[in-house]
């Protein structure tokens, strides 16, 4: 058996001053270092005559060496120059500072060399090339790995290191996958692929090697998920709450009937919650399809049953319009809610920790500040947390770990295409709110680019005339927030200034502390403001039912979740709604981007497309907290993997959960350790 675990420091080659620029790269083990894949391959297995090379290529020639290494001297700095030659013309081979070169070369031997051609002034030359005798391929005469991250290891010691890991393994790697999958899916063995990755007789070849570790890579993240859901989550104990307090009575205090959409996904929540395992389910739903409703009923249901529920909203805005919501309803119940966020005085925040600790407050809503060690419930039973992907997993665990068990439903407003929930939540249930409520209209939307400038603001003046209110967002600026604010500060006052000088416009920024926001946001609501110039940071879910009109400016650096969930500030009222996407750049990409926002309001169908076009990797942008990280897969490029990962994945589990079967012997191994290194809670 060969030990994968090794130190990479006892590999052929490498040693301990090396080892410790591996380690820079996070190899530290055999198995480490055979998994460090190659990001690109350069084909140097094709030679060229000196005069076939052009100027400026990276070329591999086969030359004889015609003269000694000639050194030459210019202050610290040297020149070593060999002279070459095959059939088709004379040349030089040039290095810098590399005396020990000197010895390298014999006149009349044969080489191979590989580097950039420069074929100024009819002389040929090759730069800096690098070589191998006649008839061997260490540097040349093949495909050759390039590797993304070296360190102080070059590309050629570092090649050559995990070369003599290979030869150490291959043959000898245990296979992961089962016979039977290996043949249905057509895949690489594991010793196969894993020479193959980094070292491909053809170019082509690597593709079949990545299929299968992409393949063996996502199978083992799914099946390990799904193993976490429905068998080891069904061991944990949680509470039961009441079959008497029916989530029906509740429903009726809202002004409005619930869709089908909102009553199914009601009706999941409350048979998890009576049920006495821990809920830990996901609830999708597009902006505005009405979440808050869902939120209130199941916190309805824990405190009715006697225990605390507590929301948790990304922002000091969300929270306090979540609160006024939440008010609403249960003032008229004996229900008691309070916000707790950073804003607050001292004194408002220790009664507040008090209350909660005798029991006193039912429902808590707030940010981050929920998080905090002294904030402790008598009994907590429920936690949402609004718009997870502001919420890194870790925190989601913290707030649990305030009650023994408390259900956890976690809202989230990025529409996710199924196959992608699959594996990003694959260990949570997943609902999902598929229509929004009756009566929606949908918001126009147009892209535009310069030209249109004028009409634009002419628009939006007469918008403003009739009473309406405007959102402009501030292009994206990537270099930070000061950048940003900057860019927010310009905007203003050119608007202000020079488009809009009648108008009353304020602007908001991320640097703002969040009782100015909430003024500004509290100003805007109140029709104190006509346009609020922002950059990303009003949050989505923010309710100002008379602002109708969203521009949004570069529109092309937004990804199209983004984009969507910008446009969802508006259309919140009676008045019909309009979104401005003002772009610059004719690529095809981009107008098909804009198009797809034009054509359709519907999330979902723009999460899809966001994938199919995949611009700006923004999709990820937005959620990074909690995505497993892959080694060599890659959740875009590879869906159609994917998709039959996970038909596998289903069916292996359906018909072998705890994976005994000895067809599933190598399965349960790779997973279990899969589970160990996620841990119950890195997902
Ligand atoms: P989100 O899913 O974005 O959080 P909200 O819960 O804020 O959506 O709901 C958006 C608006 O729709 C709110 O004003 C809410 O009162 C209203 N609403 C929710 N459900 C319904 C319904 N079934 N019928 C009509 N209006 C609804
Ligand atoms: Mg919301």
């Amino acid at each position: 058996m060969i030990d994968l675990k090794k130190e990479v420091q006892f590999i052929k080659g490498v040693g301990p001053n090396r080892a410790k620029l591996l380690n820079k790269l996070k190899i530290f083990t055999l198995q480490d270092l055979i998994t460090y894949y190659p990001r690109d391959y350069e084909d140097r297995s094709k030679p060229k005559t000196l005069f076939e090379c052009a100027d400026g290529e990276e070329a591999l020639i086969e030359v004889v060496a015609t003269s000694r290494v000639v050194e030459t001297r210019f202050g610290k700095k040297t020149m070593q120059k060999l002279m070459i030659g095959d059939e088709t013309a004379n040349g030089e081979a040039v290095w810098f500072n590399q005396s020990y070169l000197k010895s390298k070369f014999s006149i009349g031997k044969k080489y191979r060399m590989f580097g950039k051609i420069d074929k100024k002034y009819r002389k040929v030359q090759i730069m800096s090339p690098v070589f191998d005798e006649y008839g061997h391929t260490q540097n040349t005469g093949r495909i050759i790995p390039i590797y993304p991250l070296t360190y102080s290891l070059s590309q050629n010691v570092l090649r050559k290191i995990i070369e003599n890991g290979i030869d150490e393994i291959y043959g000898s790697l245990a296979e992961t996958l089962p016979e039977y999958v290996l043949k249905k899916y057509n895949l690489l063995s594991i010793n196969q692929a894993t020479k193959t990755i980094h070292f491909p007789a053809e170019l082509q070849d690597f593709k079949r090697a990545r299929e299968r570790l992409v393949f063996e890579e996502l199978l083992m993240t799914q099946l390990a998920l799904l193993k976490l859901k429905y068998y080891d989550m069904e061991k944990i104990k949680g509470i039961a709450f009441s079959k008497e307090h029916k989530i029906k009575e509740m429903v009726r205090e809202f002004p409005f009937t619930l869709t089908n959409a909102q009553a199914r996904v009601l009706e999941e929540i409350e048979k998890d919650m009576e049920a006495p395992k821990m809920m830990n389910r996901l609830l999708q739903g597009d902006v505005g399809s009405g979440k808050t409703a869902i939120a209130m009923c199941a916190a309805y249901k824990a405190v009715k049953s006697g225990y605390q529920a507590v929301i948790m909203a990304p922002t000091a805005i969300l929270a306090t319009q979540h609160l006024e919501n939440f008010e609403k309803i249960f003032s008229n119940l004996g229900i008691k809610c309070e916000l707790l966020i950073s804003g607050i005085t001292k004194k408002k925040k220790e009664e507040i920790l008090q209350r909660l600790q005798n029991g006193d407050i039912d429902i808590l809503i707030g940010t981050h500040a929920v998080l905090e060690d002294n904030v402790e419930f008598k009994n907590l039973g429920l936690v949402v947390t609004d718009e997870q992907h502001r919420f890194g997993v870790r925190q989601r665990n913290k707030i649990t770990k305030k009650g023994m068990n408390p259900d956890v439903l976690v809202m989230s407003a990025t529409p996710i295409p199924r196959t992608l929930a699959l594996i990003l939540y694959g260990d949570l249930d997943i609902s999902i709110i598929d229509e929004l409520p009756p009566n929606r209209k949908k918001i126009e939307t147009f892209a535009v680019t310069k030209r249109m400038q004028e009409r634009i603001d002419n628009f939006i003046k007469k918008q403003i005339q009739e009473g309406r209110q405007a959102y402009i967002v501030c292009p994206l600026v990537e270099e930070g927030e000061d950048n940003n604010l900057k860019s927010v500060v310009e905007l203003a006052e050119k608007y202000q200034k020079e488009i809009f000088p009648e108008y009353r416009i304020a602007y908001l920024h991320g640097k703002m502390k969040p009782k100015e926001k909430d003024e500004i946001m509290a100003r805007f609501k109140n029709h104190e403001i006509d346009i609020l110039i922002s950059t990303t940071v009003i949050e989505v879910g923010v309710d100002v039912p008379n602002s109708n009109i969203m521009v949004i400016e570069d529109a092309q650096r937004f990804g199209l979740a983004a984009l969507h969930q910008l446009r969802g500030r508006v259309g919140r009222g009676e008045y019909q709604s309009y979104c401005i996407l003002k772009y610059e750049g004719n690529g095809e990409t981009i107008r098909k981007r804009m198009k797809v926002m034009c054509d359709t309001n519907d999330g979902f169908v723009i999460s899809e497309k966001d994938l199919e076009l995949r611009g700006s990797g923004d999709f990820f942008g937005t959620m990074q907290h909690g995505l497993p990280e892959f080694k060599i897969a890659n959740l875009f490029e590879d869906m159609p993997i994917l998709k039959k990962v996970q038909g596998l994945a289903s069916e292996i589990m359906n018909k072998d959960p705890e994976l005994k079967l000895p067809e599933n012997k190598l399965l349960q191994a790779v997973v279990n350790q899969k589970l160990e290194s996620l841990g119950t809670g890195t997902l």
